[in-house]
């Protein structure tokens, strides 16, 4: 049976990926009494990263709390960074309960009054800080077609080898997107990738580029570059080209891959200030600290819709920010510096 949860303690980090785990590390090693919440799983947006995908980032980046992360090759697979932060979980004696949603926070007295969901039901936490660190990959950037949301679409790309001999079509045109039509194809898929631009941009790591490339001018993967898609149906994706004519791809299965963003819902609802545009929480860069007075965001989530911005080797010290003194700051910040941490004043 499920532990009760408590009904008050002085931090409550929402969102257990690498970042909330950091805070909370960051928060307990002062004696801060906290709780971690996650909707899905430990570091749930790991969970559904790719099987058996590899960081970019070198392990000793990826650390948190000087915990060691050790790894068979140079650089660490989703299930070896599960498996990592899971320790460090344990190791660190982390209270954190997952399959727990925050559904909203108030601000009542010195204290917020926050809702969460869990599989029992509703239930309220009071705390004296909040602290955000929700990421951005449980909301994909929708693409608002017919067809979207049918069985076959997801927006999410978990293993290669499900789609070996089958018609796949690939929406995006950036990193994950290339990766994935390279995968698929490799694992025995007819791929073809329709992307929205006339050009992949100069962002495409170095080592996908010439794969892409070489494989399309062989004809082993066919791209519609500068193409809108207008429908997805049970059997094929209607799109409409660069030349203006429509084109209809048969697809048995539909990778979305355009991106995801925040929670804005979220933000807005606890009453976050955001810059003239919209698209930036607006946060004091000493301390993260939101408009709202003891409402922090940290990790990805605060940089809004700029979400390439803010990864873990460049947010895994947001926690020293938030729980630290003037002296913690400014370590973080030396520790960012090869990577700085943009935010929004
Ligand atoms: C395929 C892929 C490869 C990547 N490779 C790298 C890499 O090599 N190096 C690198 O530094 N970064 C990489 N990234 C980016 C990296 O995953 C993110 O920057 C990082 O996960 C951000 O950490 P975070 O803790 O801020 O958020 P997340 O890891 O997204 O964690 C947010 C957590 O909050 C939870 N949550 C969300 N809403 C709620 C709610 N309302 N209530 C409770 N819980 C909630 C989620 O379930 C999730 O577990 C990669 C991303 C992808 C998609």
């Amino acid at each position: 049976m499920a532990r009760p949860l408590p009904e008050r303690v002085e931090a409550l980090i929402v969102g257990a990926g690498p970042i909330g785990l950091a805070c909370a590390i960051a928060a307990t090693r002062r004696d801060v009494d906290t709780l971690v919440i996650d909707a899905g799983a430990i570091a749930d947006a790991i969970v559904r990263y790719p099987i058996g995908m590899t960081f970019f980032t070198t392990p000793e980046r990826l650390e948190i709390g000087n915990h060691p992360l050790a790894c068979s090759g140079a650089k660490a697979t989703r299930e070896e960074a599960l498996m990592y932060y899971r320790g460090v979980v344990r190791a660190e004696g982390l209270d954190v309960r997952t399959h727990t949603r925050l559904l909203s926070a108030v601000r009542d007295g010195d204290d917020f009054r926050c809702v969460v969901a869990t599989a029992g039901g509703e239930a309220t936490i009071r705390c004296t800080r909040l602290v955000l660190a929700t990421g951005y990959f449980d909301h994909p950037n929708l693409l608002g077609v017919p067809g979207e949301s049918l069985p076959h679409v997801s927006h999410w790309f978990d293993e290669p080898h499900r789609t070996a001999g089958l018609d796949i079509v690939i929406i995006g045109g950036k990193n994950s997107a290339v990766e994935t039509a390279l995968q698929c194809h490799r694992a025995g898929a007819r791929v073809t990738l329709v992307y929205r631009r006339a050009e992949f941009k100069p962002s495409l790591k170095y080592w996908l580029r010439p794969d892409l490339e070489n494989r399309i001018a062989a004809g082993e993967i066919t791209a519609r570059l500068g193409a809108e898609v207008l429908s997805i149906s049970p059997t094929h994706v209607l799109i409409r080209g660069a030349d203006g004519s429509d084109e209809s791809i048969p697809a048995d299965r539909v990778y979305a891959l355009t991106g995801y963003l925040p929670d804005f819902d979220l933000m807005h609802r606890l009453g976050i200030a955001f810059d003239a545009a919209g698209d930036r929480p607006q946060l004091d860069p000493a301390t993260l600290e939101t408009s709202v007075p003891g409402l922090h965001l940290a990790g990805s989530v605060g940089a809004g819709r700029f979400t390439s911005e803010v990864f873990i080797e460049n947010g895994r010290y947001d926690g020293e920010k938030i729980f630290g003194d003037a002296s913690s700051r400014l370590a973080a910040d030396a520790k960012y510096e090869a990577k700085p941490r943009p935010v929004g004043e």
